[in-house]
C-alpha cells in the first residue's frame, strides 16, 4: 500500500539531515504544535487543508506529568485510551485500588490523515507513568483493532501478562513474531468461563458471538458491582429469537449487580437485529452448489468463522480450495493450529495449481474485498498477479461490505473485473443469496444486551463521537438517567465514586495523541513529518540549490531548480526566470548583511521569500527546500 520513494538527489538528502536536526531541536523544546518545517512558520497552518488532525492531541506529555492526581481511596477510574473517537485502535484501562487492568490494545491502519504512516496505536503515556500498577492486559478477541498494538504497547508498559482465549493468543503470537527485537509475549490462554486474579482484582470471562472464534466478554468484579464489556459481539439469533446457547452464556447476568457496562457502538445506526452469520453460511453454500463455473470469494481475512465454513462446504462438495493473500493464509493456518477445523489432506491447494482442475472443482478465497492496491484480488483484476489469471465465466463473490472510504477503489476493481467477462455478486446484488453480514450487533442486539446486563452506569465505546451519542440516546430510551452515562473521548478520565453512586468525568485528560508507527519509529509527535507529507501530496516540492562565493558573497552561478509534483518547469519558463531573480536578490541581500555568513539565516529567508512568491503566482504551496552551499 505504501511506497517510500526516496529521491536520489544528493541535494535533497543534505537538506533532509538539516531538517531532521531542525525537527529535533523543535522536539527538544517541546513545541510539537509549531506549524511545519521552518519555511512555513510565517504562513501558519496550511490554509487549504483545514484543521490539522493531530493538533489537538499534541499538547501531550507535559499535561499528564504530575497533573492527574492519584486515584482516591475507594474510587474506580476508567480511561478509554482508544476506540472512542473512531472505529479502531481499541484500548481501555480500568484502575481499581492498586491495580490497573487494560482491556485490548488495537491499531488502525493509516488513512488520508496520516499519509505514509504504517499504522496508528493508542497513546500509552498514562500507563507508562503507572507501570507498577499494571497487572494484566486482557484481550477480548483476535481482530487487529483489538490486538494490533499489543507488541508495541506491551514493550512500553513493562510487559505485563496477557490473557485471552486460545485463538486470540495464537494470533497474537503470530503478530509478536513480526517484532523479534521486542521482549517475548507472556500470554496465558484462558477458558471462557474462567476466573483469574489480576492483583487483588477478580476477573472473569464469558463467551460471545462474533466473526472470529474464541471472542469473549470481560467482567471485572468490584465491591460495588461488576464492570462488564462484551468486546465485539452480535447475538446468535434467528428472527429475534436468541439461541439457547447464547441465553446460557448471558444468564450469568440475571442475578448479577452490574455497576458499569461499556459496549460497542459500531452499528448503532442499523435498525433491527444484525443478520445472523448462519444466513450467510447458507447463502454461500447455495452459491457454491448452484454456480457451475469457477468461484472466487473475496472476503476479510479477519472473518475466520466464515472462511473456515466455506472451506468445509467446498470440501464436502468435492472442490479444491486455494487461499491467496498473506493475512488470509496466516489466519487459516491459525484456525487449523487451534484445532478449530481440520481440512482433509490435499483439499487446500496452492493457487498456481488451480488450472489443473476443472473450473467447477475449485474455489478460490482471496483478500482484497476493499480494493486494496496490493491485495490478491486487485492484482488478479489488473492482470499483475504472477500466479493466477481471471477467466471469462468466473464468478466473483464479494463477501464483505465496503468500509466507508473504500467505495472508489472497490468500484475500480469491479470495473476491471467486469471487463474481463466475470460475474460479480456482492452483498448488494438483488435477488441473490446473502453473502455478507456484519460482525457487530445492530440496535436490537444492543438493546437486548442493555436489558440483559441491566447496568447502573454506562459508557458507550467503539465508535466515533456521533455513534457514541446515539448509543447514549438509546440507553436513555431504555430508562437510564442521563447522569449515569458518560460519553468519552480518547484519554477521558472517568471516575465512579467510592460509594458507587456517582459517575463523573474529570477535567484532566490522559494524553491521547495517537502514536504513529512509521517504519521503525514510534512517536506521538510526528505531526511535522505528516504535514510535510500532506503538502507534498497536495502541491509537490520545489528544491533550490544555490552556490555562494564566500569571498564576493554573490551567487556563483544561476541556481539549480528542481520541481516534483508542483509545476512542469519546461512550460513555466517565465515563472522560473522570475524565481531566479528573487533567489539571487534574497541570497545576496541576506549574505551581505551578516558576517561571517549565516547559512541558516540565508536559507530561512530564501525559503519564506520563495514560498510567498510561488503562492502569489500559482496559488500553490509546494514544500520549498532551499539548499545553500558556500564555496
Ligand atoms: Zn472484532
Ligand atoms: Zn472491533
Amino acid at each position: 500500500m505504501r511506497k517510500k520513494n526516496r529521491l536520489s538527489f544528493s541535494a535533497v538528502s543534505i537538506e533532509n539531515k538539516n531538517e531532521q536536526k531542525m525537527e529535533h531541536k523543535m522536539l527538544e523544546k517541546r513545541r510539537p504544535t509549531k506549524s511545519s518545517t521552518y519555511q512555513y512558520s510565517k504562513f501558519g497552518k496550511r490554509q487549504k487543508g483545514g484543521r490539522h488532525p493531530f493538533s489537538r492531541g499534541s499538547q501531550y506529555k507535559s499535561l499528564s506529568e504530575g497533573k492527574i492526581p492519584p486515584l482516591e481511596n475507594g474510587k474506580i477510574r476508567i480511561i478509554p485510551l482508544g476506540g472512542v473517537e473512531e472505529i479502531g485502535k481499541n484500548m481501555t484501562a480500568v484502575e481499581i485500588g492498586d491495580d490497573i487492568i487494560i482491556i485490548d490494545a488495537g491499531m488502525h491502519f493509516s488513512n488520508e490523515e496520516t499519509p505514509g504512516v504504517d499504522y496508528v496505536i493508542p497513546n500509552t503515556t498514562y500507563l507508562e507513568e503507572r507501570k507498577d500498577k499494571i497487572r494484566a492486559l486482557l484481550i477480548t478477541h483476535g481482530h487487529l483493532d483489538h490486538i494490533g498494538g499489543v507488541p508495541i504497547v506491551l514493550s512500553r508498559i513493562g510487559n505485563p501478562p496477557v490473557y485471552s482465549r486460545n485463538m486470540s493468543v495464537l494470533l497474537m503470537k503470530k503478530r509478536q513474531a513480526e517484532f523479534p527485537h521486542l521482549p517475548p509475549l507472556r500470554a496465558e490462554v484462558v477458558k471462557k468461563d474462567e476466573t483469574i486474579m489480576c492483583g487483588k482484582t477478580k476477573v472473569r470471562f464469558f463467551g460471545v458471538t462474533h466473526t472470529i472464534p474464541d471472542a469473549m466478554g470481560i467482567i471485572i468484579e468490584t465491591d460495588k458491582g461488576w464492570i462488564v464489556t462484551p468486546g465485539d459481539y452480535k447475538l446468535d439469533q434467528i428472527d429475534g429469537v436468541v439461541s439457547k446457547e447464547e441465553e446460557q452464556e448471558y444468564s450469568i447476568f440475571d442475578k448479577a449487580k452490574v455497576l458499569l457496562l461499556m459496549t460497542d457502538s459500531t452499528n448503532i445506526e442499523n435498525e433491527g437485529f444484525a443478520l445472523p452469520e448462519i444466513k450467510v453460511h447458507q447463502g454461500l453454500e447455495n452459491l457454491l452448489r448452484k454456480i457451475n463455473g469457477r468461484i472466487i470469494i473475496a472476503a476479510f481475512a479477519s472473518h475466520i468463522t466464515r472462511l473456515t465454513h466455506v472451506v468445509k462446504v467446498a470440501e464436502a462438495l468435492g472442490k479444491k480450495i486455494a487461499i491467496d493473500g498473506r493475512s488470509m493464509k496466516t489466519n487459516m493456518e491459525v484456525a487449523i493450529e487451534a484445532g478449530y477445523f481440520k481440512p482433509k489432506k490435499g483439499a487446500i491447494i496452492p493457487i498456481e495449481e488451480v488450472n489443473n482442475y476443472p473450473p467447477n472443482k475449485v474455489v478460490i478465497l482471496m483478500t482484497g474485498s476493499q480494493g486494496e492496491e496490493f491485495a490478491a484480488l486487485s492484482r488478479a483484476a489488473n492482470k499483475s498477479h504472477a500466479k493466477f489469471e481471471i477467466k471469462k465465466g468466473d464468478t466473483i463473490i464479494l463477501s464483505a461490505s465496503i468500509v466507508p472510504g473504500n467505495e472508489r477503489a472497490v468500484d475500480r476493481i469491479k470495473d476491471n473485473l467486469t471487463r474481463q467477462g466475470v460475474k460479480i455478486i456482492s452483498y448488494r446484488t438483488p435477488g441473490e443469496d446473502f453473502v455478507h453480514a456484519t460482525g457487530h450487533g445492530n440496535k436490537e442486539d444492543v438493546k437486548w444486551l442493555h436489558r440483559k446486563t441491566h447496568p447502573k452506569f454506562f459508557i458507550p465505546i467503539h465508535g466515533n463521537h456521533y455513534r457514541l451519542e446515539l448509543h447514549k440516546g438509546l440507553a436513555m430510551e431504555l430508562g437510564m438517567p442521563e447522569k449515569n452515562i458518560v460519553v468519552p473521548d480518547n484519554g477521558s478520565i472517568i471516575e465512579i465514586s467510592a460509594d458507587g453512586q456517582k459517575i463523573e468525568l474529570r477535567k484532566e485528560k490522559a494524553p491521547s495523541a495517537p502514536m504513529m508507527v512509521d517504519g521503525l519509529a514510534i512517536s506521538d509527535v510526528q505531526d511535522i513529518v505528516i504535514r510535510d507529507r500532506q503538502m507534498l501530496a497536495q502541491d509537490g516540492m520545489f528544491v533550490i540549490i544555490a552556490l555562494i562565493d564566500q569571498n564576493t558573497r554573490k551567487l556563483k552561478k544561476s541556481p539549480d531548480l528542481i520541481s516534483r509534483g508542483f509545476v512542469y518547469l519546461k512550460e513555466n519558463q517565465e515563472l522560473l526566470r522570475q524565481v531566479r531573480i528573487i533567489i539571487k536578490k534574497s541570497v545576496e541581500d541576506a549574505s551581505a548583511k551578516i558576517r561571517p555568513i549565516d547559512f541558516d539565516y540565508i536559507k530561512n529567508n530564501l525559503g519564506e521569500t520563495v514560498s510567498k512568491f510561488l503562492y502569489q503566482k500559482t496559488a500553490k504551496r509546494p514544500l520549498v527546500i532551499p539548499v545553500v552551499l558556500g564555496i
